[in-house]
């Protein structure tokens, strides 16, 4: 049966009221209006005339049951528990960090962004002439965007967000290896209402569906995140087509600094968190360590004996830190480089091995002994190899860290606020972290100097990214030149 209808017309009344309503009034469950099993009502009376109502459905123990169980799949088949599991699943990252920075960074991402776009605004400037002056920062138009594999979720995030609240519309490609997510983001915008064509994802290669945003004559800007040979094609693509803007977001080679007066413990952690996080996949990650000479044998201990404790495994299980890596050829690639490192006269001090016998797990590895013109040391790996070297003082750690192509991030390690301020300055690159490292923060830019890309992403500086900055004058009461 029908779950009763409640009616009324408001022309009885007496007031000023007119019209009739009628609707459902049956239990809400599950996002519909069903009866109640018994087919029970309640029965409402008017307290003005004390006539009845109408009905509305009662609800029985049985009712409440069903109800609490619609409750509890909703709650446990969360989206973003969904996501974290799809995240994992396509990856290979662990289904922990899934959830608590890949998903949760997605939702506040959204939600740092929503902020701003009732907060995009010109000014009004002074100039020398009788005018009035302003400036408006208006959407660009369509945007194209590409990302890579390593943070599917974080990417589209980062990427979507600046977009949306500035009031562009996108065409954004996901990595052709890890699309789950995407396309399921895709499916909850259209439910949470998104008009159409606001927001279009499409899959596939990057040299086909990739070159044909950067190179496609209506998208008024490329962004892009992933490898810098990539980078350069997008911007030669971009300069060839129509000039549309450009930022990019690169590779990197980020160096750790451990100075002698360092919390040793802390900065072990920190320094190995630095590498091995997402499984070395990560743009940012502190591929090189240099330790002042003095700590250096302690170090290089307590570092190997903490990549040693960390569990390589099946990235669902709850124990486990880091999971395979995302595809066979990154894991070729990653192994190409171990053998490069051997054959180049490193030290292998650690790992070096695939983990197991299937899928593409590769041990935490540590090379020693590198020097600065070794493919190891100049070039990113993206996975869990990290070199160790020396320094002998403050001058010489600054040097070997910015002896490089990238300048994505760095890493200061030292208790000492006035040396970390002085090094940080002295660093060429978009962020430092003193006493930590892998910590992004929503609201912080993101970026690189020098061949780690063009531009930032994240906290107010993106949304630059996606204005045109409009200057209008008016006149108020200069006459014609001529
Ligand atoms: P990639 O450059 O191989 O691919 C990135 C994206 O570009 C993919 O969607 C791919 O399909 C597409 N693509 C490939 N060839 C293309 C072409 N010719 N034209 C247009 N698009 C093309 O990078 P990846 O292997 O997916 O990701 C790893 C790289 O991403 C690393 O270098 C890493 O440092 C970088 N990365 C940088 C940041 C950052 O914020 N700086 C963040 C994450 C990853
Ligand atoms: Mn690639």
């Amino acid at each position: 049966m029908a779950p009763p209808t409640f009616e009324f017309d408001f022309q009885t009344t007496g007031g000023n009221f007119t019209g009739k309503v009628a609707f459902s009034a049956g239990l809400f469950i599950n996002n519909e209006f069903v009866e109640s099993v018994e087919g029970s009502t309640v029965e409402l009376v008017n307290p003005t005339d004390g006539k009845p109502l109408g009905h509305v459905s009662a609800a029985t123990d049985k009712d409440i049951d069903i109800a609490v169980k619609a409750a509890r799949e909703a709650f446990e088949q969360r989206w973003g528990t969904k996501l974290a599991a799809l995240e994992s699943l396509n990856n290979g990252k662990t289904v922990f960090v899934s959830r608590f920075v890949d998903v949760q960074g997605f939702v506040n991402t959204l939600r740092y962004y929503a902020g701003w776009a009732d907060k995009i605004h010109g000014k009004t400037i002074e100039v020398n002439d009788a005018k009035f002056a302003y400036t408006r920062h208006e959407p660009i138009g369509v945007v194209g965007q590409i990302i890579p594999w390593n943070f599917p979720l974080g990417m589209f995030a980062w990427k979507i967000s600046p977009a949306l609240a500035t009031g562009n519309t996108i065409v954004i490609k996901p990595s052709e290896w890890t699309p789950l997510t995407a396309i399921r983001v895709a499916a909850l915008a259209k439910e949470a209402g998104f008009p159409k064509g606001v927001l279009n994802v499409v899959t596939g290669l990057g040299s086909v569906a990739g070159a044909a945003i950067s190179s496609h004559m209506d998208i008024d800007k490329v962004a892009f995140t992933g490898s810098t040979l990539v980078g350069r094609h997008i911007l030669k693509s971009a300069a060839a087509s129509n000039l549309k803007k450009v930022t990019l977001e690169l590779g990197g080679k980020s160096p750790s600094i451990i100075f002698d007066d360092a919390d040793l413990d802390k900065a072990v952690s920190w320094a190995a968190f630095g590498i091995v996080f997402n499984h070395g996949q990560t743009c940012s990650a502190g591929s090189r360590v240099y330790v002042h000479e003095k700590i250096y044998d302690e170090f290089l201990l307590k570092f190997t004996e903490k990549l040693k404790s960390l569990k390589v495994g099946n990235p669902f299980a709850p124990d486990t830190f880091q999971g395979p890596q995302a595809s066979e050829t990154q894991f070729k690639r990653i192994m190409g480089y171990i053998e490069s490192g051997k054959k180049d006269g490193a030290t292998l001090h650690l790992g070096g091995s695939q983990h197991g016998t299937e899928g593409f797990f590769i041990e935490p590895t540590i090379f020693t002994d590198v020097k600065p013109d070794m493919k190891i040391m100049r070039e990113e790996i993206f996975g869990p190899v990290v070199v160790v070297a020396k320094f002998s003082n403050d001058e010489e750690a600054v040097r070997l860290a910015n002896d490089t192509l990238y300048g994505l991030a760095a890493g200061i390690f030292t208790k000492d606020i006035s040396r970390a301020i002085d090094v940080s300055n002295k660093l060429k690159s978009g962020t430092v972290w003193i006493n930590e490292f892998n910590k992004v923060e929503v609201t912080l830019p993101f970026g690189g100097y020098k061949q780690s890309g063009i531009g930032r992403e994240l906290g107010e500086y993106a949304l630059q990214n996606y204005t045109e900055v409009k200057a209008v004058h008016i006149n108020l009461s200069a006459t014609p030149p001529i």
